[in-house]
């Protein structure tokens, strides 16, 4: 096995214990820079699940009776830990997703600060005291953690997806069962081994891996002991899960796919601009919620947008995440590779023109050419669906009305990003955007400290910053009566 490092655990985690399939069943892991098999990990079902929902329905009454503080320091016990580890856990990330390792190593520090974060979160959880409409009673409102939370979390950020749903539900008192994407288990796997000598108890953290999405997420949807549900990833499957989420009435927070505006104005500062549209697009190989997915510029300033960013994105060195200096690694698979190629060949059948890029690129299998595209129109297919590829499709617009109707034009609502000096724009752009997050000159806006999440069909739910605790907690009212003399 050529895993990154021997102690990275390829055994389920359930109740403490690594663990494998009942039926002993195992799936590989490949590296998508490569093709070579990494690792042969678990591949649980329905059986496993259940033990593990058991076996944190078992931890929770505990763990949430235990201090603040004390829940606080092994949170942050295992951000040490992570912090400590980043140079090994990077590289694993790196040889299972096929990021830049410089990337991953972000990743890791990205994912530990929602452990930071919410280390210091879990000790204020604040109640009320409310005047009541009689002098004989008080009204008391208490917070308390949701209970057992179910995580299905992607393959584009296998740590940082997991650890910022773990570290508020724990902060919270919850207990989680989670189940990574199957291209991705060992981000997931190292953490919890992190977490386990950090000091969580068993039955705290499980996690199910396992290649029978349908039907670990089915058992996680249906079974009447767990809470919560919380999930990143595409729409299509957070519209399934919500619905096998209603016979038994779960809360759910949902982080759903983008269709991100990304606004460049005729004022703006193109440095800026172009600096962010490449950090902002080309990031993970374009595999981001929060990509630029449809380039705006304001007619006046398109052709020196256009060749600049063209050159830019001509010189980006693509290649195996591990070598020195990759800026762009592969798409994560197949699929990722033939929905790029066929978005970038509708866009030229329908007119657009390639500046650079728009070909499969000759470091391997899964890689493409990082790609700029002008000419492209609203109703292209590369500007309704979520590209997920290294390619930025420019679409040129006149005013401001124009581009707000345009950017709001779709089902999605996670991240947009415009880039203007003036600020009555800044202003009134900012608001009228039917986003969740808006970068104003700004290409990255993910922060522990801000709340991440999305309208429309991008979901609902907020994950860091004082929000993100609140999507594990209950409000419950108590009346005190009694008082009079
Ligand atoms: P996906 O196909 O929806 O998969 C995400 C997770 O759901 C994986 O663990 C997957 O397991 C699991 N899954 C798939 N089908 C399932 C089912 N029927 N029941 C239960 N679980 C199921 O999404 P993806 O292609 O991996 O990830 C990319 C998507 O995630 C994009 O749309 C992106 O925008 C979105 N995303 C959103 C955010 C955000 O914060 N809003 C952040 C990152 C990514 P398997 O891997 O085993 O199939």
């Amino acid at each position: 096995m050529l895993v990154a490092n021997a102690a990275c655990p390829t055994q389920a985690y359930i109740d403490g214990r690594w663990c494998d399939a009942a039926d002993e069943r195992r799936f590989d892991v490949t590296n998508p820079s490569t093709g070579a098999v990494i690792a042969s990990v678990a591949d649980c079902g329905v059986a496993e699940t259940r033990a593990a929902i058991a076996a944190a329905k078992a931890a929770q009454p505990g763990w949430a009776a235990l201090p603040a503080g004390q829940r606080s320091t092994i949170l942050r016990r295992w951000r040490d830990l992570m912090v400590e580890r980043a140079d090994e856990l990077a590289l694993i990330l790196t040889r299972e997703n096929g990021k830049p390792l410089s990337e991953a190593r972000g990743e890791i520090l990205y994912g530990a600060s929602y452990l930071e974060w919410f280390a210091e979160e879990a000790k204020r959880v604040y109640g009320e005291v409310v005047p009541s409409s009689s002098a004989s009673n008080r009204i008391l409102v208490i917070k308390q953690a949701v209970g057992v939370c179910a995580a299905i979390t992607p393959w584009n950020f296998p740590n940082a997806m997991l650890m910022r749903k773990a570290a508020a539900a724990l902060a919270a008192g919850c207990t989680m069962v989670a189940k990574p994407a199957a291209e991705t288990p060992l981000s997931a796997l190292i953490a919890a081994k992190l977490g386990e000598e950090a000091g969580v108890p068993a039955g705290v953290f499980n996690i199910v891996t396992g290649t029978r999405a349908a039907e670990i997420g089915g058992e996680l949807t249906a079974h009447p002991d767990v809470r919560k549900i919380t999930f990143t990833g595409s729409t299509a499957v957070g519209r399934k899960l919500l619905e096998q989420s209603a016979a038994t009435v779960k809360k759910a927070s949902m982080e759903l796919g983008g269709n991100a505006p990304f606004i460049v104005f005729d004022d703006a500062d193109l440095d800026a601009a172009i600096d962010g549209a490449v950090a902002s697009k080309f990031r993970n190989a374009g595999q981001t919620c929060v990509c630029a997915n449809r380039m705006f510029v304001q007619a006046g300033i398109m052709p020196e947008f256009a060749r600049r960013l063209a050159a830019r994105v001509a010189a980006l060195k693509v290649g195996d995440g591990e070598m020195t200096g990759c800026e762009v690694g592969p798409l994560i698979n197949e699929a990722g590779l033939a929905k790029t190629e066929r978005l970038v060949a509708a866009a030229r059948a329908d007119g657009a023109k390639v500046l650079t890029g728009g070909a499969k690129h000759v470091a391997g299998e899964l890689f493409y050419q990082p790609t700029v595209i002008e000419g492209v129109r609203q109703e292209m297919d590369i500007a309704q669906e979520e590209i997920f590829g290294p390619v930025a499709p420019l679409i040129g617009f006149d005013t401001e009305a124009e581009v707000i109707a345009m950017a709001n034009d779709t089902i999605y609502g996670l991240a947009a990003y415009l880039f203007t000096r003036d600020i009555g724009r800044a202003w009134r752009v900012g608001e009228a955007l039917e986003y969740g997050m808006v970068g104003i000159n700004e290409g990255i806006l993910s922060s522990a400290a801000a709340p991440f999440g999305g309208v429309k069909q991008s979901g609902f739910g907020r994950e860091g910053s004082r929000h993100g605790l609140e999507d594990y907690l209950e409000i419950k009212y108590m009346l005190m009566g009694g008082l009079s003399a």
